[in-house]
């Protein structure tokens, strides 16, 4: 075994990586109003990887350590044949954790063979539980179909579903005791998160938008009682328990708090570039690597290794009050 496979993705601040997020496609069936604009410009089929370059770019980081990864988008489930890569990633030895983030559309049909190919934990996002609402927030998406899609995603044994909610001032802040309420009683975990300033939609004043975790943890707090978890993630989630339920309430503060000391994780886009981080540009091109150098794992491999070096020490949202992260969430992976 060379050097490489032995290197484990430390970086320079001492963080080790064994998380990978990796996006699927940018395209969507949903047009959800802070992640994309309403007329969409999605990349040419030929720049996204092929499935297969997925696949091998999965074994390579699950040989380098790894042993979560997350798909995700866009939507990953309407990506053809994704059936594919998620049973190629669920038979990786050393991989623990093969995850997917969905909009729910798409559960309904493939919850079972989901279970099938080794899925153990789904994300579910649903900001909304009014179904006008829930069309005009995602713009066209079916509130029906996604809670279907949860119920589906339940029949078929997912252990683990976790409900993801971004809620966005003026517009769905009077749902967030509904939302809680919905998940105590279909047993289910749900996070809140903070709305990100990830790219520019329209001259979204996201600042004016976003609510914060804490103002989200307060109102909350006026109906249930919550108590502080002990557990932690590596990541910007922090959990709490209600009191009398097993489920857990998480808060993603990407924006108010900053938790980049403990980040374990990487991301690649759809197109194949690997981002250190979500709050920043850099990236290195894993694409071009492997297509200039087709089956050759060990330079994927070493590639992967050099580009730690690079993992900055913490994100910076803004720049001077200017968002300087222009890459929309869908094209990030969220
Ligand atoms: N389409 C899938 C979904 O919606 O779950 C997966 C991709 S989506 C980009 C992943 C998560 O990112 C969703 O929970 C979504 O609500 C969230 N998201 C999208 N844009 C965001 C933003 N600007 N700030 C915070 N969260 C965002
Ligand atoms: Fe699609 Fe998810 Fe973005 Fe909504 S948040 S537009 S469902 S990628």
């Amino acid at each position: 075994m060379s050097q490489t496979e032995l290197s484990p993705l430390t970086d320079k601040f001492g963080r080790t990586v064994n998380y990978l997020r990796l996006s699927v496609t940018d395209r969507c069936d949903f047009r959800c109003i802070y992640c994309m604009s309403e007329d969409m410009t999605f990349l040419p089929r030929q720049q996204l990887l092929t499935l297969e370059e997925m696949a091998f770019l999965g074994k390579a980081f699950v040989g380098l350590g790894v042993n979560k990864i997350r798909l995700t988008g866009g939507e990953p489930l309407v990506r053809k044949n994704i059936q594919s890569l998620i049973s190629d990633l669920g038979s990786l030895d050393g991989l623990d954790e093969l995850l997917l983030t969905t909009n729910g559309s798409q559960l309904e049909k493939m919850s079972p063979q989901l279970a099938d190919a080794g899925v153990s934990r789904i994300n579910i996002s649903i900001d909304s539980l009014c179904p006008e609402r829930f069309s005009a927030i995602t713009r066209t998406g079916k509130l029906e179909r996604v809670l279907a899609g949860i119920e589906a995603a339940q029949a078929a044994g997912i252990k683990r579903i976790k409900l993801n909610s971004v809620i966005v001032r003026g517009n769905n802040d009077d749902e967030i005791i509904p939302l809680v309420n919905f998940a105590l009683e279909k047993g289910l975990d749900i996070s809140f998160i903070e709305e990100m300033p990830m790219g520019d939609i329209g001259g979204r004043d996201r600042q004016r938008t976003m609510v914060t975790s804490e103002e989200i943890k307060d109102i909350i707090g006026t109906t249930h009682l919550m108590i502080p978890s002990t557990e932690t993630s590596a990541g910007p989630s922090r959990y709490h328990h209600i009191a009398g339920s097993d489920i857990r309430i998480g808060f993603i503060s990407p924006h108010s708090h900053n938790f980049c000391d403990t980040c374990n994780r990487v991301r690649v886009t759809s197109e194949g570039r690997l981002l250190l981080c979500l709050g920043n540009e850099n990236s290195v091109d894993l694409k071009a690597v492997m297509r200039r150098n087709p089956g050759d794992i060990d330079i994927l491999k070493a590639t992967i290794v050099e580009a730690m070096a690079h993992k900055p020490e913490r994100h910076y949202f803004y720049d001077d009050d200017k968002p300087q992260v222009v890459r929309l969430m869908n094209v990030t992976g969220g």
